[in-house]
């Protein structure tokens, strides 16, 4: 069975870069037909925090990349008492925290083998042997050193009795060196190491806990680890852990290292100080979960042809979460495959995960987009009449980059203020040119209005069909479209007749209606509001002129 899995360490958050690797891990076991799990390593005992691991599983929740094994939220398995997170499947537990006697049979199966010894240096020796490595650039031999100084039966005390000892020994992997070995790296190819040059190093600390290096052999063995997909900062360590893996285990994992994410600007790694890396952050500025994921993919990957949106409009109309999000997965891991990796670093690029946002906000019914956004908008105008409420969020969601870009366009249709003189003026043109024209185009719109009843009728029914079955909503938009062009067309064909100025006659006409410098077009507009509506808007900038 292939296995996978990510050991991400409890930081308190999603960092993007991790969500890249658990797609990237996720998608290698899907296309195997295997496991991918979830392992914590939380060794590092100045982390433990209690809410950290949940905070990490909620962010993957949301943006599907669960586990089918290991940690998780599912309140099935086994309840876990520290993190309050729970743990399924046949080789747990899971954290690293609760495995130490596992770690300790192991380290002293590896000193019974001689493959670990204790080292008793203390933090001034070790310094003055770096020191002395300085000057004669020549690996240290700790074994050596050790034994020259304490004696064999010193270093390889039992496990309990190094640590129970006052010295505080670490317990270090001697490396067997004048060989040389080949590293093999599905993605980076095979790369041939030399173990002279590698120093032993420590496996375990005085209070009990492993180093990652003892952590792996044990866990990524007991747990039949096939695949290892990490990060390249790993890349240096490969050969101790080839090396480990084949003298204790006798065989190794597959290994990946992956290149890393660099920050939007500098050839630095992305990293907390350059930008923002936290997942949630992304989902609370407005970003959606399948855009992110969708981007994400890219970071290191690419399918080798044009594709980039791996959701269709329909899929936003058929399918809802988290079943959307498993679709996305399935539709990336047809094109997905190791080949296709990137062996360099990629680029974090927010213009492009704008792009991927700003594409599927524009998939979203508008009822969703109304959902996610949770607008404030006027509630009062969505109970009294829900078509121009909807028609004024789906302003705000035809130009959103976020979903919580609400209410910018909208407002002009439900918080209507009356314009300042100053934003009226078009060019040069006088107060009277501008109360003229406002009024031939009131003209125009009441004696026109007639004409686009049927259109305007047409759209109410296809409105409350798309309330009960989101699937007419393109048959919605399209009806809209009909409305606002009827409006275009007959505004330009006037405007030509009369040879009127253009600006002259819209930009004042669109500020009255909108009350804004910046809005949706006068047609838009006029699509949405009703004649009594336009009138008073209009007649109300007149009167104040
Ligand atoms: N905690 C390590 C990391 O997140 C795990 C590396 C590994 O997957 O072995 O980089």
């Amino acid at each position: 069975m292939f296995r996978t899995r990510q050991a991400p360490s409890p930081t308190g958050y999603l960092h993007i870069g991790t969500a890249r690797t658990v797609l990237f891990t996720k998608l290698l076991a899907k296309i195997n037909n295997g496991i991918f799990y979830l392992r914590i390593e939380d060794t590092d005992r100045s982390r433990l925090q209690q809410d950290t691991v949940k905070v990490l599983l909620r962010a993957l929740d949301k943006i599907g990349l669960n586990a089918d094994e290991g940690v998780t939220l599912n309140i099935n398995g086994e309840k876990d008492g520290f993190y309050g997170i729970y743990q399924e499947g046949r080789f747990g537990p899971y954290i690293q925290s609760e495995r130490k006697e596992i770690y300790h049979t192991h380290a002293q199966k590896l000193i019974d083998k001689r493959l670990a010894y204790w080292n008793y240096l203390s933090a001034d020796e070790k310094t003055e042997i770096q020191e002395l490595k300085n000057i004669l650039k020549q690996p240290i031999d700790y074994f050596k050193i050790c034994k020259e100084k304490y004696g064999e039966e010193k270093m390889f005390i039992s496990v309990s009795e190094g640590l129970s000892s006052e010295q505080k020994p670490l317990l270090m992997y001697r490396i067997k060196r004048e060989q040389k070995i080949i590293c093999p790296d599905l993605l980076l190819g095979k790369t041939e190491f030399d173990l002279n040059l590698e120093e032993d190093f420590g496996i375990m600390k005085s209070d009990g806990f492993p180093s990652y290096h003892l952590a792996h052999l044990v866990d990524d063995k007991l747990m039949e680890t096939s695949l290892v997909v990490r990060g390249q900062e790993w890349y240096s360590s490969l050969p101790k852990h080839i090396t480990m893996f084949k003298d204790y285990w006798e065989s190794c994992p597959d290994y990946i290292h992956l290149p890393s994410i660099l920050a939007e600007t500098g050839n630095k790694k992305m990293s907390k100080r350059d930008g923002n890396v936290n997942l949630q952050d992304y989902l609370d500025k407005g970003y959606l979960p399948e855009a992110i994921l969708n981007y994400i993919a890219f970071l290191g990957w690419n399918p080798g042809t044009e594709k980039e949106l791996y959701l269709d409009r329909i899929d936003f109309q058929d399918i809802t979460q988290p079943k959307r999000l498993e679709k996305l997965l399935q539709n990336i891991s047809v094109d997905f495959n190791i080949d296709r990796l990137s062996k360099s670093p990629a680029r974090f690029n927010t213009e492009k995960l704008n792009w991927f946002n700003k594409q599927y906000i524009n998939y979203l019914s508008i009822f969703e987009f109304d959902k996610i956004s949770s607008s404030e908008l006027n509630s009062l105008v969505k109970d009294t009449n829900q078509l121009q409420y909807f028609l004024s969020v789906k302003l705000d969601q035809n130009r959103a980059i976020l979903t919580t870009q609400v209410g910018v366009e909208s407002n002009s249709v439900l918080r209507w203020e009356k314009p300042g003189t100053d934003i009226l003026i078009w060019k040069n043109s006088s107060t009277q040119d501008i109360k003229i024209n406002l009024d031939s185009s009131l003209q125009f719109i009441t004696n026109k209005w007639g004409e686009a009843l049927f259109l305007r009728e047409r759209l109410e029914k296809i409105f409350s069909q798309t309330q009960l079955d989101k699937s007419n909503e393109v048959k919605f938009n399209e009806s809209l479209q009909e409305l606002n062009l009827f409006w275009e067309t007959s505004f330009k064909n006037w405007i030509l007749d009369n040879s009127f100025q253009t600006g002259n006659i819209l930009w004042p006409l669109r500020v009255s209606l909108s009350g804004q410098k910046k809005s949706p077009s006068p047609f838009e507009l006029i699509s949405i509001l009703d004649i009594q509506e336009i009138k008073k808007r209009i007649n109300e900038v007149i009167e104040s002129l």
